[in-house]
């Protein structure tokens, strides 16, 4: 398995795509990504670098003419967009060179980075950088615009990828150094998507100068026992406060996402102003929409043996 990066023969466009990727899940302002990104100063829509034959990426602007379509988000940190051809005097035009671009695109598996615009208040210039994804089909309407997964030789090969649950990582060892901090990367803001940037427990979650600051994608199954970071169903989105409590065996949740927590009295009288007792029984406030993208059982019932160990 090989980064599918690597087999781009156009060194140009090899090193824009990766610079894309390296910003997956940021949010940047419009006159940052000018000063980094090909084509993104002159260019709307589609962008197709001029000696190439591939799309270098596509953006979605708030203003733009056509309708915006919601991005799905799958278990293995992919995700799903649709994305509408340009259009010349109204009528779609599969001729134009930028929609041709990504037919190419499509024909030889070769990724493009998308950009969708987000509306924040105060800035109305701040571009979510969704990554690299692949252009699966043209639907007669729209591109089908599949994201990288967390594992990026993995690169997804069909529409609907909702694999069973792998609970424990099996290869590690057999990483290379430099594709764990994009995997770990990936694996925080895809688990932050789902959650909608918002703590699962108190539903706390807040901005700074546009980027979300505060939240943490914990691991249900533990790192150091092997727990995976390619399926986001292993993962939960906390704010700093309970993730610390979360990892310290104090609280954990059952398989209807009720909240359990420690009976220990000292920390529980430490912990009389904390939200975490007020959500005790309850369910957990902030949930994954689609019922895939949920903590898996297996993860919950493994979490739940150490909370009990760790408190019996
Ligand atoms: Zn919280």
């Amino acid at each position: 398995m090989t980064d599918p990066l690597e087999k781009i023969q156009d060194e140009v466009l090899r090193h824009s795509l990766q610079m894309i990727r390296e910003l997956m899940g940021s949010m940047e302002r419009s006159r940052d990504l000018q000063d980094r990104i090909p084509g993104f100063k002159t260019q709307k829509g589609i962008y197709k670098p001029q000696n190439s034959n591939y799309a270098l990426w596509v953006r979605q602007t708030s203003r733009g003419i056509y309708p915006d379509q919601d991005v799905t988000n799958l278990p293995d940190g992919s995700w799903l967009y649709r994305y509408t051809p340009e259009a010349k005097n109204g009528k779609t035009d599969m001729s134009l060179s930028t929609n041709n671009a990504l037919l190419n695109s499509m024909d030889d598996r070769v990724p493009v980075g998308v950009f969708i615009q987000k509306k924040l208040p105060g800035s109305d210039r701040t571009y979510e950088v969704m990554g690299l994804a692949y252009v699966e089909e043209y639907d007669g309407k729209h591109f089908v615009m599949h994201g990288e997964p967390i594992e990026i030789e993995n690169r997804p090969m069909t529409k609907s990828s909702i694999t069973p649950f792998q609970p424990f990582e099996t290869y590690r060892e057999r990483l290379s150094e430099s594709t764990t901090p994009i995997r770990q990367r990936a694996f925080q803001t895809a688990v932050r998507r789902v959650y909608h940037e918002k703590c699962s427990l108190c539903e706390i979650g807040f901005r700074f100068r546009g980027e979300p600051i505060g939240l943490e994608a914990a691991h249900i199954i533990p790192v150091s026992d092997r727990g995976t970071s390619i399926d986001i169903r292993n993962g939960i989105l906390l704010c700093r406060n309970h993730h610390i409590l979360f990892d310290s065996y104090l609280w954990t949740f059952d398989e209807n996402f009720r909240v359990r927590v420690s009976s220990d009295r000292i920390f529980r009288e430490s912990a009389a102003n904390n939200h975490v007792l007020k959500a005790e029984g309850r369910k957990l406030a902030n949930l994954p929409v689609e019922d895939y993208d949920l903590p898996a059982v297996k993860a919950i019932d493994y979490r739940l043996d150490l909370f009990e160990k760790n408190n019996s």
